[in-house]
């Protein structure tokens, strides 16, 4: 996480650490976006951080700063900030709601009190009461105190509603916000952060129950040239077509996520290699069965081809040792030539 930079500067240092933000931008090449002018705020106040060699490896390697990639890196890197700030604002309407519900809950309190002094006073009254006409005054009292504390009861319950109510979309709205903390943006599926929390969550489950647990990771081949031929646009929908592939084979309990530019990488719980790897060769042939459009023009663009490699978690092994091997299956997808999945046991085995 990058180091905070003094975002909410006011001065005459604001304007120029934003002078100097738009300029590093513009050298580089990079729109004025909201999302890439934070970014760069970041950037600047932490060029080391994880954030800034990020953005220095994508401009070094001369990769496009499309839209899709600012929100990969805010999903990555600013999420928390942004997060945190809705928590803060739902735990100011929390803090209303509940002083307004204490606040009416001590009132009832108060009244049922003056109530029940109300009922002695009148039981009292009753039993000193001389004619009809004094038992009726004391019967038109309670009832009329009765009356009043059924009112202030019926007013608690509203006011009681109206927090439940106002609780409840308070916590949809912060499932909604997290939800889309943990979300890629382009193609809706898993963001990176989501997928390395469910990854360790799992990896610990699995070593826990004995279980079968399958990693894979996917990357689309030749992905650069279908940028630098086509375009960004027209790159970002080929990322989404393999995604939505991708979506569909992933049903819970498996996850899909987008873990990089044009990388994925699927979770399969409790399953084992060879189902795996049937299920990615599904995945393989189906992506590379369709020749895309480009929307714009309806030039062909010709077939996308994937490539995948897979491991099995192995005794002890950790969710970091795992991800390796299984990105080392993948880069034998690619040097054997790409459009092809690679199982990283099967490929050990025949190695040795
Ligand atoms: P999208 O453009 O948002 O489309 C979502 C879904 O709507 C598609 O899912 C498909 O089921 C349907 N759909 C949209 N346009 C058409 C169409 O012209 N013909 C037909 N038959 N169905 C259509 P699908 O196929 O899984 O694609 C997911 C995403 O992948 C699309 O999202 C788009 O971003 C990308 N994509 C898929 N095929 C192409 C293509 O031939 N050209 C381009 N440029 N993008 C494509």
């Amino acid at each position: 996480m990058a180091k905070v930079v003094e975002t909410t500067l006011r001065g005459p240092e604001a304007y120029g650490l934003a002078r100097r933000v738009l300029d590093e931008m513009e050298a580089a090449g990079v729109w004025p976006t909201p999302v890439n002018f934070e970014l760069w705020l970041h950037h600047l106040g932490e060029p080391e951080g994880p954030l800034g060699q990020e953005i220095r490896r994508i401009l070094a390697a001369g990769e496009p700063f499309t839209e899709a990639v600012s929100d990969m890196l805010a999903a990555e890197y600013l999420p928390r900030g942004r997060l945190s700030e809705e928590i803060r604002d739902a735990g100011r309407v929390l803090d209303r709601e509940l002083t307004s519900v204490a606040t009416a809950i001590a009132k009832a309190h108060k009244n049922q009190s003056e109530y029940g002094q109300v009922l002695a006073g009148a039981s009292a009254d009753m039993e000193g009461a001389a004619s009809p006409e004094s038992l009726r005054t004391v019967v038109d009292g309670l009832a009329t105190a009765t009356r009043k504390v059924q009112k202030q009861n019926a007013d608690l319950e509203k006011r009681l509603d109206a927090s439940t109510r106002e609780v409840a979309r308070l916590r949809e709205h912060l499932e909604q916000v997290r939800r889309d903390a943990m979300t890629d943006a382009l193609t809706n599926l898993a963001n990176r952060k989501a997928f390395d929390e469910h990854l360790e969550a799992c990896v610990e489950a699995a070593h826990r129950d004995g279980r079968d647990l399958v990693l894979a990771v996917v990357d689309i081949d030749h992905f650069k040239r279908f940028n630098d031929t086509w375009g960004h646009q027209t790159g970002d929908q080929v990322i989404r077509y393999v995604a939505s592939v991708l979506g569909r084979l992933a049903r819970t309990p498996r996850m899909a996520a987008r873990y990089g530019g044009e990388e994925f990488a699927v979770i399969f719980p409790n399953e084992d290699s060879a189902t795996v790897e049937a299920a990615l060769e599904d995945v393989r042939t189906e992506i590379a069965s369709r020749s895309l459009r480009r929307r714009s023009t309806d030039d062909e663009l010709g077939a996308v081809t994937i490539s995948a490699g897979h491991a099995r978690l192995a005794r002890g092994e950790t969710a970091a040792a795992l991800l390796g091997r299984a990105d080392e299956a993948l880069y034998a997808s690619k040097h054997g030539g790409r459009n092809r999945v690679t199982c990283a046991e099967s490929a050990q085995r025949a190695a040795a």
